[in-house]
């Protein structure tokens, strides 16, 4: 991509409601566009990361054996009512139509996907099933804040299972709990595993994952050199004493934001909807049902609030929207757009900031936008070409053939 062609460029100055790392610097590097408080716009950058995240996710649900579905996100009350959550959810948005009847806007997918699920699940043969989505939420939440931390409209992944036995249940719970903790760790995260209660609809334990950061919203105490966390809300343990699980370190108290989350639901959705099989004895049962969320915007958001510096954005390479970005100088055009199409060419996803704009506001710009790696052509390095890592100070000199091949082998 020519950056002079591209519709959302870098801003001269970050937005002036800015409460948080991530609102400020997306909004300023031409990631996301803010409609109103919690709902944004992503810009071909944005988009670019956010199915970067969206595909690291889906690749670890594709592999537990999850099969993915689209459902809609305009739901009849009646379903809603089902469960009696059309009154006690806070968060869901009711809707009126011209003729008088009512809707709700998806706010998770229990009371969609467990009707879905009852239409194909007769025998115990039909089971286990595992159906997720990667999908827009609405929430009515009272506060949206803290950039795409907390949207009113918000994408997540979710998934649901069904199972015969609670042996089985456990057993894939497991699973999905190691898949979640490898897709945060390859979009750059550490995620501690939290026990947390599990709300309101059962008493059973429920795990969230969480990312140290400051701009989230839970205190947690967490212990510093194992994986131990838990949500301070429902903690027995406190600051400063030994940590119950490795008991090498004294907990500590911090922030953390719930990226995702996984629930064992019981039988409630499939009682509410009469959801049963028959097992292999011909009797009717109910199977076990277990959610696991995911938010991929979220998880977006908190990426940023993990890395950055003064100067903007430091993508994972895993996730950045473009490995590198060519910054030509005046009377380097030719030799740019050479090395930009032999890029192109090797796959190599390529930005390039052709624009007639001086020295300063483009390395500025290169920074700001995150891109791991820097190239740099100009007339006083003559033939090579400076290489510069989003993360390092330092600059190499290289030769055009070292270049390209170091960023085929990416
Ligand atoms: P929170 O406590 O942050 O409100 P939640 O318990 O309501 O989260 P779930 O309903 O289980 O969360 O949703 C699953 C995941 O979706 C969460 O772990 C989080 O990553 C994400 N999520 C929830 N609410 C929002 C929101 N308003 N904006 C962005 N992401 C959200
Ligand atoms: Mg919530």
């Amino acid at each position: 991509m020519k950056m002079s062609q591209m519709a959302f460029k870098p801003l001269k100055n970050p937005p002036a409601n800015a409460d948080t790392i991530n609102h400020k610097l997306l909004v300023q590097a031409g990631y996301v566009r803010q409609l109103m408080a919690g709902v944004y716009t992503y810009t071909p950058l944005g988009l670019k990361v956010l199915n970067k995240i969206r595909n690291t996710i889906r690749k670890e649900m594709n592999k537990v054996g999850g099969q993915e579905v689209l459902m809609p996100s305009l739901h009849p009350k009646q379903n809603w009512v089902t469960t009696g959550s059309w009154d006690s959810v806070d968060v869901l948005f009711h809707l009126e139509s011209r003729t008088g009847k009512e809707y709700a806007l998806g706010q998770s997918h229990e009371e969609v996907v467990t009707p879905l699920a009852k239409d194909i699940i007769k025998s115990y043969k039909d089971l286990p099933l595992a159906l997720y989505q990667i999908n827009w939420k609405f929430r009515d939440e009272l506060r949206a804040k803290s950039g795409i931390l907390r949207g009113r409209e918000f994408e997540m992944k979710d998934m649901y299972s069904f199972h015969e036995t609670q042996e089985d249940f456990d057993r894939f719970y497991q699973e999905v709990k190691d898949a979640y903790i490898r897709a945060y760790r390859d979009v750059g995260l550490t995620a501690k595993v939290t026990e947390a209660s599990g709300g309101n609809f059962t008493d059973k334990i429920s795990y969230e994952f969480m990312v140290l950061t400051d701009a989230g919203e839970d205190d947690i105490f967490y212990c510093p050199s194992c994986e131990f966390c838990v949500n301070s809300e429902i903690s027995k343990v406190k600051e400063g004493e030994n940590c119950p699980k490795c008991g090498d370190e004294k907990l500590k108290a911090g922030r953390g934001s719930e990226v995702g989350n996984v629930f064992d639901l019981g039988q409630k959705y499939v009682k509410d909807f009469k959801l049963t099989y028959t097992n292999a004895n011909g009797e009717n049962k109910y199977p076990i049902m277990g959610c696991y969320g995911w938010g991929t915007t979220r998880t977006m958001g908190v990426i940023v609030e993990k890395t950055s510096d003064e100067k903007g954005i430091i993508w994972p390479v895993a996730i950045a929207p473009y490995q590198v970005v060519i910054v030509s100088l005046r009377g380097m055009e030719e030799q740019a757009e050479r090395l930009y199409n032999d890029l192109k060419d090797h796959n190599v996803e390529v930005l390039w900031d052709d624009r007639d704009d001086s020295p300063g506001s483009k390395f500025a710009a290169a920074d700001l936008l995150g891109i791991p790696a820097r190239l740099v052509l100009s007339e006083r390095n003559g033939d090579t070409i400076e290489w510069k890592n989003r993360t390092d100070d330092a600059t190499e000199l290289l030769d055009y053939d070292k270049v390209l091949m170091r960023l085929s082998q990416l």
